[in-house]
This record gives C-alpha cells, sequence and structure tokens, in this order.
C-alpha cells in the first residue's frame, strides 16, 4: 500500500525533503507538505533586497509551485501536531502520515517595540521597508542590530552591515554616515573558530564599520538603543534581527527538549518518536565545542537530503544508510561585488574544522547562481 509522508513547512528543509522523496519514490507515495505562506521566500537574497539590488517580485515563487510527481501543497496554518499519531491539523481537518518530518523552522518574534523605529531585514515586509527608508536616507546613523540570540545564519547581520556600506559609499554619502553593528555574542560566526572570527571582524572593521559584541539591547527609543551594559547609542535609521523561537504549535508537543528545541540524533535526524524526523532551524544540535550547530539553510538541506534518501530505502524496502555528518558552508557578502566563504565540518572534535578562502568575486557570483538554481530547480 502507498505510503503517505508528511512534510511540515515548505520552506527550504521541507522543500528539499519533498523534492527529493518525489525523485526517489513519487510514483510510490503521497508527499504532503504543509506551509502558510503563499510567497516562498529565498531567505538568503533579503540581503540582497534591503540594499535594492533586488525587487520584492523577484526573491519568492508561489510556494503551490512546489507541488510534483507524488507532491501535494497544503497551503495554510497547522493548528495542531500530534507526533505519536503522526498527524497534523489545518483549518480543523486531521492529516495522517506513516512518516513525518518537521522543518518548520523559527517563529520570529519583534521585542522592545523594535518595529515601531525600525526594520527587520529577516521578512519580506521588513526587508523591503528598510530598503525604502535608505532609498531615501541624506546621511547619519545607521544602526544594524542583533535583538537577541540564536539566529538564523551566524553570517547575515555582518553581511548587512557590509551591504549598507557599499550602498552608502555609492550613494556618495560616506563623509555623512556612521555605520554601527551591536550585537549580543562575542564575535562574529563564533562557531567556526576563534582565527575565522577573528578575520571576519577584521574585514567589518576594516570597512568602517563600528563593531559592538557583547551588546544586548535592552530598550529602544526613537532616536536610542540601551543595553543591559548600561551604554545607550543614538541612531537615524534602525535595522534588526528579530528574536527566535520554537514555532508554538510545536512547543505545546511532546518534541520540545530541555533547549526550547528539538533535540534529535545529529546524524539521522531522528526523533524521540519512531518514524517522525526533525531538520532544520527547529532543531538543537550541541556540539563538542559547547556551541549548538548554527542555524543555516545549508544544514537544513543536506539534513533533508538525508532524511529523505533514509525514507525513501525503508519504503521501497532497503536499509537506511545515508547520514547527515555536520558539513556546511557559506557565502559572506562583502559589497564591491565580492564575496568570502567559509566552509568545513562543524562536527569536528573537539573544534569545528572550518576554514575562510580568501575573498573573490567568484564566491558573490557563486552565491548569484545559486540563488537562480533554486527558483529554477526547485519550483
Ligand atoms: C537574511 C537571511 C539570510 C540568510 N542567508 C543564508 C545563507 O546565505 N546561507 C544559509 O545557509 N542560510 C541562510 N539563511 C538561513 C536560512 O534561510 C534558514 O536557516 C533556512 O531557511 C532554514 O530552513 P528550515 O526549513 O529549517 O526553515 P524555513 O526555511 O524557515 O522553513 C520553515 C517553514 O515553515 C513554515 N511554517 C512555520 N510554522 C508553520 C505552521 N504553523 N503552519 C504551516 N507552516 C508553517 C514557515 O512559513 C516556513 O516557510 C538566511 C536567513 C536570512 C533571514
Amino acid at each position: 500500500m502507498s505510503k503517505t509522508i508528511l512534510v511540515l513547512g515548505g520552506g527550504t528543509g521541507g522543500i528539499v525533503t519533498a523534492k527529493e522523496l518525489s525523485k526517489k519514490i513519487g510514483s510510490k507515495a503521497k508527499i504532503l507538505v504543509f506551509e502558510k505562506e503563499e510567497k516562498n521566500v529565498f531567505a538568503p537574497s533579503l540581503l540582497w533586497l534591503m540594499v535594492g539590488k533586488r525587487k520584492p517580485k523577484q526573491v519568492y515563487k508561489n510556494t503551490r509551485e512546489i507541488a510534483g510527481s507524488g507532491i501535494e501543497v497544503i497551503l495554510g496554518e497547522i493548528e495542531k501536531v500530534n507526533p505519536e499519531e503522526k498527524s497534523v491539523f489545518v483549518d480543523g481537518k486531521e492529516y495522517k502520515g506513516d512518516y513525518m518530518v518537521v522543518s518548520l523552522g523559527v517563529e520570529q518574534v519583534t521585542e522592545h517595540n523594535l518595529n515601531e523605529y525600525g526594520h527587520d531585514f529577516y521578512t519580506l515586509e521588513g526587508a523591503t521597508k528598510f530598503n525604502e527608508q535608505l532609498q531615501n536616507f541624506q546621511g547619519g546613523k545607521i544602526a544594524v542590530l542583533v535583538s537577541a540570540l540564536p539566529f538564523k545564519c551566524p553570517a547575515a547581520p555582518y553581511e548587512a552591515a557590509m551591504l549598507i556600506k557599499d550602498f552608502i559609499r555609492k550613494k556618495g554619502l560616506s563623509s555623512k554616515t556612521e555605520i554601527s553593528l551591536y550585537a549580543p555574542e562575542p564575535g562574529p560566526m563564533g562557531v567556526a573558530g576563534i582565527e575565522l572570527s577573528g578575520a571576519v571582524r577584521q574585514i567589518v572593521e576594516s570597512k568602517g564599520i563600528s563593531y559592538y559584541p557583547e551588546h544586548q539591547v535592552s530598550s529602544v527609543d526613537e532616536n536610542t538603543l540601551s543595553f543591559t551594559n548600561g551604554k545607550t547609542f543614538d541612531y537615524d535609521l534602525l535595522t534588526f534581527t528579530p528574536k527566535h523561537q520554537c514555532p508554538s504549535v510545536i512547543r505545546k508537543t511532546a518534541l520540545i527538549g530541555k533547549s526550547g528545541w528539538i533535540e534529535v540524533n545529529r546524524n539521522s535526524m531522528e526523533t524521540d518518536f519512531p518514524n517522525v524526523y526533525a531538520i532544520g532551524d527547529i532543531t538543537f544540535i550541541p556540539l563538542e565545542m559547547g556551541k549548538p550547530l548554527p542555524k543555516a539553510g545549508v544544514f537544513a538541506h543536506y539534513q533533508a537530503e538525508t532524511v529523505a534518501h533514509n525514507i525513501a530505502q525503508e519504503i521501497t524496502g532497503k536499509s537506511p544508510d545515508k547520514t547527515f555528518n555536520g558539513d556546511g558552508q557559506c557565502f559572506l557578502e562583502l559589497g564591491k561585488g565580492k564575496a568570502g566563504y567559509a566552509g568545513g565540518n562543524f562536527y569536528g572534535s573537539p573544534l569545528p574544522e572550518v576554514k575562510m578562502k580568501k575573498p573573490s568575486f567568484i564566491w558573490h557570483w557563486m552565491k548569484v547562481w545559486f540563488e537562480k538554481y533554486w527558483f529554477f530547480k526547485y519550483f
């Protein structure tokens, strides 16, 4: 009898899971993808959108276009998840499966009334509105704020600051503009090691961006940011990362671990419930160095390939033989058409083995190529 696989979330992990399953067993299985957003945004492009290098319409596709061989898209908000039964409820209707893959990402919430004074660059709406403000900016103080830890894509706020810097330079406003980046973490991309973190910090500061690590925002008003260390800074234009938390629909289930996220077998992505997997940003995977695996699309992507392969193997009577081994890479936009590249093995013992390659135009174009490839391959 044909098997049903429920894929919760049609973002990076959900799309790759569904498409891999479709490729392998699309004719033998029913793959149901549950997604609440009709506009399916490719998140890395939000950084280009915020500085006017993309129009809003260029950074998303319609979620319905994911449908394909064996894949059905159910557009709507999942109201309840039952891991024991491998079932979900959408619009009061229950859907049951033989397998369940949870890829619901993070829930983004805004604290300290940040929305009143600035725009986030982690949503389509926020990045679009920030860009409108930036286009009219005539000089002054720009604040890029990481409002809380953890946040997805450890490089993104640093890339945002450098892309804004480039925008300001091209507009001829450099002499009238100060750009500052405030973050609660001790340094950029700390999980990748002291050396890499230091190199990224050096690049950011060499561009004239003032960097304030270990600054946790405590309150905001119209022109001032206040931090828990007692310091205050003025700003004229503000952009920020929202606070990330586990989606509430999962917080109400027994899938939630002590970390506040879903804890999984780090190689198979299995949860404590049989045939229920979790991948991507919603998971918590502790590393030997003491920090968790960062939340990034590249990991969601490889984890999805692993889970889809193993489910397909089981359904076709073979043994599940693929493991996620902690490999990951990222491109770091630096402005002036260049990007850096960092990659390696994050499960390295005792420390992740991650190296950075020399900044180059090539890495920037690789990032652009991946954006095109993503939309072409999956929609
Ligand atoms: C500005 C920015 C730049 C980034 N750049 C990079 C990069 O260069 N490289 C990289 O590796 N990563 C990058 N990332 C991170 C990357 O986008 C995420 O890590 C990745 O998307 C995680 O995949 P996921 O499947 O876990 O979650 P998501 O892709 O967020 O998908 C989760 C999906 O679940 C849906 N959902 C949630 N709750 C419900 C519900 N109740 N009912 C129905 N649907 C629901 C959401 O709408 C969403 O579509 C970036 C992120 C941002 C914001």
